[in-house]
C-alpha cells in the first residue's frame, strides 16, 4: 500500500514584523521608550488617540501602539499637524523635565532589588513591596536624585490570576516579549549586545542586560534566557517568586554578585549601596572581592569600606519571612569566596547567623545586618519591630539601643493620583502640587472647595470606576456563579450610589481577608439595608505556594455567591497596578484589616487617600502614624488578645460597628435638602489635608536622604580621605580591641549604701564604684549601670541607662564612679556593662564588644 500521509513536525520561528517610524514621528518612540509616560497623562493620551483599541488590549503598551501603526496611517499622520504639534508639545515638555540635573545636595545611590512595579505592562512585579520599589525609582527622577536600579527582566515574572468556577486560584504564566516592551537592550562598544559573564560554580551563567528608563534615572536589568546558559540557568530569570531554594539562591546569587559585575561592566559607581530586602544582601561579598582584588585592601579593610556605604532595608516583619539556605546549599555557589576574601568558610558563614559557630542556616538579613552599616525597617511600629526581631545579632544590647531606625513607606502621587482627579486638584489647591505635596499649608486649601464640588467630583470617579467593572469584568466566571446566564446579572447590580468599600492586596493569611465574613448574618444585615446600602469589592492574590492565601480567595468567592450577598459582594480577578489604579480611586472607603504587628507598613491606603478615598484600617503599619480622628476610622489598638482566634473576634465586632454606628450612618447623613454628606466631605477634607502630606514618596525619599544617605556617604568620604588613612586606623583600633578585651579585668566593683542588703529605700543615697585594669585594651571605655525589669514572659525590659564617669587613673587601672539617689521603687534588675569607645565608629553596634560585671555590696 502506498502510504497516503507523510509529514514532520514544524518548526515556528516567532517573526515580528514593524513599521518604521518616519523621522517627523520618531519623538514618539522616544517618548514610549522613556517610562515618563506612566505619570504624565498627556503622553499617555497620545499613544491612546494613535491607536485605542491596541492601547486598550496591551493594558496600555505605547510601543505596541507604534509597533502596530500601517503604513497608511504613518502617512497620515505625518500631515496631520494639528496632532504633530501635540507631539512636539508633550515632547518639549518631556525634554525640559530631562534637562534638569542631578540635585548635589543628596548622594548617589545603586539600589537593587527582586521586582519593581512601575507599570502593569512590565511585569517584573509582584506586590506592594515592587510597587514600593517602582515608586522610589520614579520619585528619585522627581526630585534629581542621582539613582540607578538593578533587578531582573523575568521572562514569565509574576502570574496572572484566573479564578476557577469554585473559587480555586489558577497561576498563568505569560511570557513577556521583550521587543514590545519600553525599554531597551543595552548594547557593547561595538553595538553588540552587552553580556555579563557571571562566575557561578563551575560554570559561566551569561545575562543580557536591559535598560529601563524612568524619567531621569535608568533601571538596569539582568536577563539569563539566553542561549549560551543551559536550560537550567535559562530560568534563573523566569520567574518572580517562584521555583524552588536552589533557584532562589541562583537569583539572589545573580542578583548580588552579577549586580555589581554589571554596574562595573556599565561603568557605573555610587556613593551609597542599598539593599531593598535581605534578597540583595550578596552585593557586598562581591564589592568586597573587588576591593580586595583591585584595590589591594585586606578583608577588614574592605568590610570598613563596604559598611560605611551600604544601607539594607527590611519589610519583614517576622524571621519566618527572612530567606535562610541551609550550609549545603549555600556552600554549593558560594564556596569559591573565602580564599577570595581571605577568610575561612567557617568565618564566612557565620556572618549570616545570629550565633556564630552554630549550625543555624544562613540568613541573608543577618549577612546584610553585618556587611550594612545602617538598617531599617518601614514605618515606626515596624522599626520597633525589626529592633526585636534583630536584637540576637547584637547581643549586649537591648532592642531600643539598636541602630535599626525607620522610614515611612509612601507612595508616588503623580503615578497614584488619579488623572481624572489630579486637574481637580491642580484647580483647587495649586497646579504646582508635585513640587509642594509635602507642604501641609498648601493643603490647607482643600477646605475651601465647595462640598458639592468634591461630592460629584468622587461621584464621577465612583461611576467610573464602575463602568470598567461592568466593561471588563462582566465576562468572567468568577461573576457567573459558574452559569453563563448570569454572567450579566451579578455585575449589573452593582449600584452606583451605594457605598463601595474595597480591600485589595496579596491574600496572604496575615492580612486576614475573611474578618470581614466573620459574622455572615450581622454581614448580611449591613449590606441588605435598603435605605442604606453598602457593598464590598475584593480583590488581591495569593502566592502559589501559599494554601492558606488561596482558601481565604476561595471562602470569599464562595460567600460572594450566596443569594444574600449577590451583588453585595464581588471578587475581581487578577489585581495588578491597572486594576489598583482604579479601585483605589473608585471606593467610597479603602478597608485593611491585618494582624498587628505584622503589616510592616502597608501603602495602598496611602494611595486611597490621595483620591479622596477614606481608610478603615487596623492601627498597623503606616496608618498606626497616619491616623487623625476625624480623618477616617481605626480599630483601636488598646485591647489585644494573644490567642488569635479572640483577636480576630474582637476585630470583627469593631469592624461591625464601625460600619453601623459611623461609617455607614455618616455617609448617609443628609442636611435637609441636600443630595449628599458634608460630614462625608469634611472627613475626605481632613484626610487629605492632614495626613496626606505626611505619606507621599517625595516626604520618604527625603527622609532616606536625611537620615541615611547623607551620613552614610559623609562617612564613606571620611573614609576614603588620605588614601583611605582612617580604613587603617579604624581596623588597627579593632585588631587591637580583638585581641586584648580578654584582658579586661575587674579589681573591684562596690555599692556602698545604707544597710547590707539590695533592698533600697527612696531617697537612699547610693555610690557604686568600678576599678578595673585594662590591661593591653588601650582605649576609652564606656561604663554603665543598666537596669532592667521582668517581664510576665521572663524577657527584659530596659529601664535605663545610666553612666558611671572615670575618676581616676593610674596606668593601665581605672576607677569609675556613679552616686545617685534611689528614686524609682518596684522591683528592678542592675549590672554594669563595659563597652569600648572610638570615635570614628558609626555607632555601639559596629563594633558589638560587651562585658557585663556583676555588683557586689560592700
Ligand atoms: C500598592 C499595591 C500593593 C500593596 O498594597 P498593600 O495594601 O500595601 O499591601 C499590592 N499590589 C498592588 C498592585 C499595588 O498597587
Amino acid at each position: 500500500m502506498i502510504q497516503s500521509k507523510r509529514t514532520n513536525e514544524p518548526v515556528w520561528r516567532d517573526v515580528y514584523t514593524y513599521s518604521s517610524l518616519p523621522p517627523s514621528l520618531s519623538k514618539l518612540d522616544e517618548i514610549a521608550h522613556n517610562l515618563w509616560w506612566v505619570w504624565n497623562s498627556d503622553a499617555r493620551e497620545l499613544f491612546l488617540g494613535l491607536n485605542e483599541e491596541v492601547w486598550e488590549t496591551t493594558n496600555g503598551n505605547p510601543v505596541s501602539v507604534l509597533r502596530s501603526l500601517s503604513q497608511r496611517k504613518l502617512r497620515e499622520l505625518e500631515s496631520d499637524e494639528a496632532f504633530k504639534a501635540k507631539i512636539s508639545c508633550v515632547y518639549d515638555k518631556f525634554k525640559t523635565y530631562m534637562q534638569e540635573p542631578y540635585r548635589t545636595d543628596a548622594p548617589s545611590v545603586a539600589y537593587f532589588s527582586m521586582e519593581y512595579g512601575l507599570t502593569n505592562i512590565l511585569k517584573i512585579y509582584s506586590g506592594g513591596l515592587g510597587v514600593l520599589a517602582g515608586d522610589f525609582m520614579k520619585e528619585a527622577s522627581d526630585s534629581n536624585v542621582d539613582m540607578v536600579g538593578v533587578g531582573f527582566l523575568y521572562r514569565y515574572g509574576y502570574f496572572d490570576q484566573v479564578i476557577s468556577n469554585d473559587g480555586q486560584q489558577m497561576a498563568e504564566y505569560r511570557a513577556q516579549v521583550f521587543n514590545e516592551l519600553p525599554i531597551t537592550q543595552v548594547k557593547d562598544a561595538h553595538g553588540n549586545p552587552m553580556k555579563i559573564s557571571v562566575p557561578y560554580p563551575g560554570r559561566v551563567v551569561y545575562a543580557n542586560v536591559w535598560q529601563v528608563a524612568i524619567g531621569r534615572v535608568n533601571l538596569y536589568l539582568l536577563d539569563t534566557d539566553v542561549s549560551e546558559n543551559s536550560e537550567w540557568d535559562r530560568s534563573i530569570t523566569h520567574q518572580l517568586y517562584g521555583g524552588d531554594w536552589e533557584n532562589r539562591m541562583k537569583q539572589e546569587y545573580l542578583l548580588g554578585i552579577g549586580g555589581i559585575l554589571m554596574l562595573e561592566e556599565l561603568g557605573i559607581k555610587k556613593d551609597v549601596y542599598h539593599c531593598n530586602e535581605g534578597h540583595a544582601a550578596f552585593i557586598n561579598v562581591q564589592r568586597l572581592v573587588n576591593l580586595i582584588e583591585k584595590e589591594g585592601l585586606n578583608f577588614n579593610e574592605a568590610l570598613e569600606v563596604v559598611r560605611a556605604s551600604s544601607l539594607y532595608t527590611v519589610h519583614t516583619p517576622v524571621p519566618a519571612g527572612h530567606d535562610y539556605f541551609d550550609e549545603e546549599l549555600f556552600g554549593k555557589y558560594m564556596r569559591d569566596f573565602p580564599p577570595k576574601l581571605g577568610i575561612t568558610w567557617q568565618e564566612f558563614v557565620d556572618m549570616g547567623r545570629e550565633n556564630p559557630g552554630s549550625y543555624e542556616k544562613f540568613s541573608m538579613s543577618v549577612f546584610a545586618l553585618n556587611t550594612c552599616q545602617a538598617a531599617n525597617g518601614v514605618s515606626y511600629l515596624h522599626g520597633a519591630v525589626s529592633q526585636k526581631m534583630f536584637a540576637p545579632v547584637w547581643k549586649g544590647f537591648f532592642p531600643e539601643e539598636l541602630h535599626v531606625g525607620y522610614v515611612t513607606n509612601g507612595v508616588h502621587l503623580p503615578t497614584w493620583m488619579a488623572s481624572i482627579w489630579k486637574p481637580f486638584v491642580h484647580k483647587h489647591i495649586s497646579d504646582d502640587i508635585i513640587h509642594l505635596q509635602e507642604k501641609q499649608e498648601v493643603w490647607d486649601k482643600i477646605q475651601d472647595i465647595p462640598d458639592v464640588e468634591i461630592w460629584n467630583m468622587r461621584k464621577l470617579m465612583k461611576r467610573r470606576f464602575i463602568d470598567y467593572v461592568k466593561s471588563t469584568y462582566s465576562l468572567h466566571p468568577v461573576n457567573s456563579k459558574g452559569e453563563p446566564s448570569n454572567t450579566l446579572s451579578v455585575i449589573d447590580k452593582i449600584n452606583p450610589d451605594a457605598l463601595l468599600i474595597g480591600f485589595g492586596r496579596r491574600f496572604a493569611t496575615y492580612k486576614r481577608a475573611h474578618l470581614l465574613f466573620t459574622d455572615l448574618e450581622r454581614l448580611s444585615k449591613i449590606v441588605n439595608n435598603e435605605a442604606l446600602p453598602v457593598q464590598f469589592i475584593f480583590t488581591g492574590k495569593a502566592h502559589p505556594a501559599d494554601g492558606g492565601g488561596q482558601g481565604l480567595i476561595k471562602h470569599i468567592v464562595e460567600i460572594s455567591r450566596r443569594p444574600e450577598f449577590d451583588g453585595k459582594i464581588l471578587f475581581l480577578e487578577n489585581y495588578d497596578i491597572r486594576l489598583a489604579q482604579r479601585l483605589i480611586a473608585g471606593v467610597d472607603v479603602w478597608m485593611n484589616t491585618p494582624t498587628r504587628p505584622l503589616e510592616a507598613s502597608g501603602t495602598s491606603g496611602e494611595k486611597a487617600l490621595m483620591n479622596g478615598v477614606l481608610n478603615l484600617s487596623v492601627l498597623d503599619g503606616w496608618w498606626y502614624e497616619g491616623y487623625k480622628e476625624g480623618a477616617g476610622w481605626a480599630l483601636t489598638d488598646k485591647r489585644t488578645y494573644t490567642n488569635q482566634y479572640y483577636q480576630d473576634q474582637l476585630d470583627a465586632e469593631t469592624i461591625y460597628d464601625l460600619l453601623e454606628e459611623e461609617v455607614i450612618p455618616l455617609y448617609y447623613e443628609r442636611a435637609s435638602g441636600a443630595e449628599y454628606s458634608s460630614g462625608w466631605i469634611q472627613t475626605i477634607k481632613n484626610s487629605m489635608n492632614f495626613i496626606l502630606p505626611h505619606f507621599t514618596m517625595r516626604r520618604m525619599m527625603n527622609d532616606y536622604i536625611r537620615r541615611f544617605y547623607i551620613p552614610l556617604s559623609e562617612r564613606s568620604a571620611r573614609l576614603g580621605a588620605d588614601d583611605r588613612a582612617l580604613v587603617k586606623e579604624i581596623v588597627k583600633w579593632k585588631e587591637m580591641v580583638a585581641s586584648n578585651w580578654h584582658t579586661l579585668e575587674v579589681i573591684e566593683t562596690s555599692v556602698v549604701k545604707k544597710g547590707d542588703s539590695f533592698n533600697f529605700i527612696i531617697g537612699d543615697h547610693v555610690k557604686v564604684t568600678l576599678l578595673l585594669d585594662k590591661h593591653q585594651v588601650d582605649c576609652d571605655l564606656d561604663v554603665e549601670v543598666v537596669v532592667v525589669e521582668e517581664e510576665e514572659d521572663k524577657s527584659l525590659k530596659l529601664q535605663s541607662v545610666i553612666p558611671l564617669q572615670l575618676v581616676s587613673q593610674e596606668g593601665s587601672r581605672v576607677m569609675y564612679e556613679l552616686e545617685r539617689i534611689i528614686d524609682v521603687p518596684g522591683h528592678q534588675k542592675i549590672s554594669i556593662r563595659v563597652t569600648p569607645r572610638y570615635h570614628a565608629l558609626p555607632h555601639k553596634m559596629d563594633f558589638a564588644y560587651v562585658t557585663w560585671i556583676p555588683l557586689s555590696l560592700v
